[in-house]
């Protein structure tokens, strides 16, 4: 007897793929084959995104493809919380779903096409990492749902709720399980990493028969030993953050942290009620670096939030100068269907959302370049993306695929992605090393 073929559309954001990453894990675990076209599908599922109107127009073609090339169509992620908005454009779906609803993704998939043989889990086997959409070499690690912020532009806590942290023994089996299926790098992610363990009162939980208790520092300890990279995201800078510091200067964990500030005027942030946003930023940063020098900082910034003046704009190019921000995402403000932030006054024009976002970018790059440019002559480790007939293509601690910077190995044609290499810098430009590979005594 055939077995039942599953088509997978996996739309969104890193949080969204972890999502994804599950629901196939466990569709394979049930005996379902995993396949790439919409004609070979029995059932096509749409993990959709609803973070902002372009994604949920993403989102709603790519069901209306679905319908179109398959008919059979089950609809889950963040914009799955619109179930009413979906049904009204798309009657055809079968089931909706919103955001981490495995196992009602899963349960739909079996009353639509029910398997004609039973899974026998000895005989169909899955990788004991489960199925992985991103690269072999790198995972996504996500520790908690939700967040118990409020953020005036920002309507996640409505769609995801508040924040529910995993049990520290689920997350560390997780990322063993992931490494010693040959993952090199883990990417720590959740809505407020810094949070972590706060909704469970950093409860103590175990594992391998060992107590740890649920916060963060003690999940960068265990999973710093497990030997791989481990690269935190979306931390806030509140002073229990201190504590990680000195693991980065270690080696235990990546000196590298994705903290997304948004801004650097208080008044702003205040408006933006954003976590942290009366703590000294500059001092923190200021400290970190005396213990951790080598620390990179990536972030993201709105400008054009709605009352921001020059003078509050200036403020941030200033907190760009000062924190020496190595990696900074800029975006233009853009109201958000349900954001309380579209009831605030003095709405900023759009060209000079435009005027502020073009000054920005060129203070950012001219920091990113002055950054780059000291590490010349410096020897690093580059972790192997990709290899084409030119060379090689990785990665240093300061750099998260996607999103940062990257290193060219030119010629370097017999790595293979994973590896981890030495090299020594001999260029550097706004964004991007150039390096080769170092001499055992360099
Ligand atoms: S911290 Fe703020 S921006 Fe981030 S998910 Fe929570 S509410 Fe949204």
């Amino acid at each position: 007897m055939s077995q039942k073929k599953v088509g997978f559309i996996s739309l969104g954001c890193p949080k969204a793929l972890v999502d994804s990453e599950r629901i196939l894990t466990q569709l394979r675990t049930d005996g379902y084959d995993i396949v790439p076209t919409y004609d070979d599908a029995d059932i096509v599922v749409v993990n959709t995104c609803g973070f902002i109107d372009d994604a949920k127009r993403e989102s709603l073609e790519a069901i209306g493809e679905a319908l179109q090339e398959n008919g059979k169509v089950i609809v889950t992620g963040c914009m799955g919380n619109e179930a009413d908005k979906i049904r009204a454009i798309h009657p055809g779906v079968l089931s909706v779903t919103g955001a981490h609803a495995y196992e009602e993704v899963v349960s739909a998939v079996h009353q639509f096409v029910p398997q004609s043989k039973p899974h026998n889990p000895l005989i169909d086997l899955v990788p004991p990492q489960g199925i992985k959409l991103t690269p072999r070499h790198y995972a996504y690690l996500k520790i908690s749902e939700g967040c118990n912020h409020r953020c005036t532009f920002c309507i996640i806590p409505s769609l995801r709720g508040d924040l529910v942290s995993r049990p520290i023994g689920d997350v560390m089996d997780e990322a063993e399980k992931l490494v010693k299926a040959g993952v090199q790098e883990l990417l720590v992610i959740s809505q407020d990493t810094s949070a972590y363990g706060v909704d469970l009162k950093y409860r103590t939980g175990f594992w391998q028969g060992r107590p740890m208790k649920t916060n963060m520092k003690e999940l960068c300890e265990g999973l710093g030993n497990l030997g791989v990279w481990v690269r935190l995201h979306y931390v806030y800078p509140y002073p229990h953050v201190d504590d990680i510091i000195p693991l980065m200067a270690d080696g235990k964990i990546l000196p590298y942290l994705d903290i997304p500030f948004q801004h650097g005027s208080p008044r702003i942030l205040k408006a933006m009620k954003r976590p942290a946003h009366a703590e000294n930023t500059l001092e923190r940063i200021k400290k970190w670096r005396s213990i951790c020098p080598d620390l990179t900082l990536r972030s993201t910034f709105i400008v054009g939030f709605p009352g921001e003046t020059e003078d509050d704009f200036q403020q941030l190019l200033d907190f760009l100068e000062e924190a020496q921000i190595d990696r900074a995402g800029c975006f233009k403000y853009s109201a958000v269907d349900g954001a309380t932030a579209n009831a605030l006054e003095n709405h900023v024009p759009e060209e000079v959302k435009q005027e502020r976002f073009e000054r920005f970018m060129e203070v950012q790059a001219r920091i990113s370049a002055e950054r780059l440019q000291k590490k010349i002559g410096r020897t690093i480790e580059v972790v192997i993306d990709e290899v084409d007939e030119e060379g090689a293509i990785g990665r240093s601690h300061a750099d998260a695929p996607e999103i940062d910077g990257l290193v060219y190995l030119n010629g370097e044609t017999e790595l293979e992605p994973g590896d981890v290499v030495t090299a020594k810098v001999f260029q550097a430009d706004e964004h991007d090393l150039w390096a080769e590979l170092a001499n055992p005594e360099d």
